[in-house]
Order: C-alpha cells, then sequence, then structure tokens
C-alpha cells in the first residue's frame, strides 16, 4: 500500500510524521474522509471544495492547487489498484515549535490515504442501529464552525466513548439548547407522517455531503424535505430515523434511548433512500 506524503509515494510502513507536526501536537489540521464506488470518487469536488474551506477558515495554506489535489487523489487510489476504497485525505500546519504558533510552521502536511474499503456488516443495515442521546453538546457554531472538519475531533469521540459506555452502536449529539444535531460523524434524519425532516446545519452540524446528496434524492424521488430543529421527543415518537455519512451512506437506526422507532426495524423510505442512493454513487463520479 502506498500513502501519498508531501510530494512522493511512500510505503505504508515507511509514511511517518514529525513528533513536531503541530497536527499531531495540537489537532491543527483539516481532513476529509471520501469513498471510491468501482473506480468513481464519490463527489470528489464537493470534499474537496469542503476541505479548501475548512483550511482557508484556520488560515491554512493547502501547498497545491484544487486541480493538483483532485490528480493526487486519483492517482492514489490507481497506485493502490483500488475499485473501491475509503480515502482520508489530511492536511496538517506541519512542523513546527513547541507553543501553539502556528507561524512557527514552514510547511503544511499533506497525507492521502486510500484504504481497501471495510465495510459496515450488512446485519447492521438489515437490524439497524441502537442509539443514545449522550452529555456531550455539540461546539456551539458561533464559538467554532461545525463546517471546519478539523483534526480536533475530541468532542466526538467523547460522544464516542460515551455511546460505548452505554451500549449503543451510535450517539446523538445535542447542541446546548438540547435540539438533536448530528452523530458522532453522521447526520441524523427522521421521518413523520411521510415527511422526511433533518435539523438545519445552523443548529451545529456539519453539512454533510451524503446529506446533501439524500436530500436532493429524496426531493428527485417526490418526497417533502424539511430542514427544521427537532428535539429527542421528536425522534422517539418519529415513524423511521436514519443516520447518513460518508462511512456508513445510509442506515436505518430502530432504537433511540430505549425507546422503539416505528416497528423497530428499519424503515420503508429509508430503504428506498438507500437503494437510490447506491446507484447514485456508482453512476455519479469522477473516474
Ligand atoms: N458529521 C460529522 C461530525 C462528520 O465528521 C461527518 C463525516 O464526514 C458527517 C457528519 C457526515 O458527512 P459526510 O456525509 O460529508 O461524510
Amino acid at each position: 500500500q502506498y500513502i501519498f506524503l508531501s510530494g512522493e509515494f511512500v510505503k505504508k510502513e515507511d509514511a511517518v510524521v514529525s513528533v513536531y507536526d503541530h497536527g499531531f501536537l495540537y489537532g491543527d489540521g483539516v481532513f476529509e474522509g471520501i469513498r471510491v464506488y468501482s473506480g468513481n470518487v464519490f463527489r470528489l469536488d464537493a470534499h474537496l471544495k469542503r476541505l479548501y474551506e475548512s483550511a482557508h477558515s484556520i488560515m491554512l495554506e493547502i501547498p497545491y492547487t484544487f486541480e493538483e489535489m483532485t490528480e493526487i487523489i486519483v492517482e492514489t487510489v490507481r497506485k493502490n489498484e483500488l475499485s473501491s476504497a475509503y480515502i482520508r485525505v489530511v492536511v496538517s500546519r506541519g512542523r513546527g515549535n513547541l507553543g501553539l504558533d502556528p507561524s512557527t510552521c514552514s510547511q503544511p502536511r499533506v497525507i492521502v490515504i486510500a484504504e481497501p474499503l471495510a465495510l459496515y456488516p450488512k446485519e447492521m443495515y438489515e437490524r439497524g442501529l441502537k442509539v443514545g442521546s449522550v452529555a456531550t453538546r455539540r461546539n456551539r457554531p458561533d464559538v467554532l464552525s461545525p463546517q471546519i472538519k478539523s483534526l480536533n475531533y475530541l468532542n466526538n469521540i467523547l460522544v464516542k466513548l460515551e455511546a460505548n459506555q452505554a451500549g449503543v452502536d451510535e450517539a446523538l449529539m445535542l447542541n446546548d439548547q438540547g435540539y438533536v444535531t448530528e452523530g458522532s460523524a453522521d447526520n441524523i434524519f427522521l421521518v413523520k407522517n411521510g415527511v422526511i425532516y433533518t435539523p438545519p446545519v445552523y443548529l451545529g452540524a456539519l453539512e454533510g455531503i451524503t446529506r446533501n446528496a439524500i436530500i436532493d434524492l429524496a426531493k428527485r424521488n417526490g418526497y417533502e424535505v424539511r430542514e427544521q430543529p427537532f428535539t429527542r421527543h421528536d425522534v422517539y415518537v418519529a415513524d423511521e430515523v436514519f443516520l447518513t455519512g460518508t462511512a456508513v451512506e445510509v442506515i436505518a437506526v430502530i432504537d433511540v434511548d430505549t425507546r422503539k422507532i416505528g416497528n423497530g426495524k428499519p424503515g420503508q423510505i429509508t430503504n428506498h433512500l438507500l437503494d437510490e442512493f447506491r446507484k447514485l454513487v456508482t453512476e455519479d463520479g469522477v473516474k
């Protein structure tokens, strides 16, 4: 396996970074997770746009143009001879002195890893997930925007730890007002009386690329979609609940805080959207 590491392809064993890298020391950097389906990189432009916007927001200059990054990512997939893969792009502030100041870092580090896909087991999709709401809150968007996909994922990790301890598959993050925002690394949708709801991103959710693809697909298939705040109660009494994300695609939730959702099985609209999404991903992408 070859990893792109600041200008060259190196073997997996040799892909190491300095202990003085501020990405390691402080989580100073940005990242993306991207999927490749049958040789198509899904929504690469949208992922790169988000990467460049995240970097811009934290004043981190990616040392490649958008076109060069596109080529680097495609080349990493080709070099590893993968037709289905998960790609991780990381841009860190690079090596600097101890101390927070990014101005001591001379050159950002760019890393692209493409791995064969570790698919979630089929049973998880057939059974659906049990999720729980947790005490850790989504950071306030006016303090730190959730649109910055930074290397600082401690909030999300705390959420995941709480989920593990509660013995559930995934967690629901609330914002400081108690509105549901998203999962640890996925967006949330619910279905009530045939209408699909998802929280507006201003409540404190990442504007997921899968989320946006699902909103489009749902509308194209004649469903009404409303971006509207909702509470845990709304989730408990929903007919269907599902999560979306690059890693999970679309996955049903059948239990929230030990309340059964609908009839306790993945819902019809959820399954329909998962089918449509799987069709879309093989048609839509960069070869
Ligand atoms: N929310 C968070 C916090 C995430 O890290 C991710 C994953 O990227 C998502 C939601 C889902 O976004 P996407 O569909 O772009 O993968």
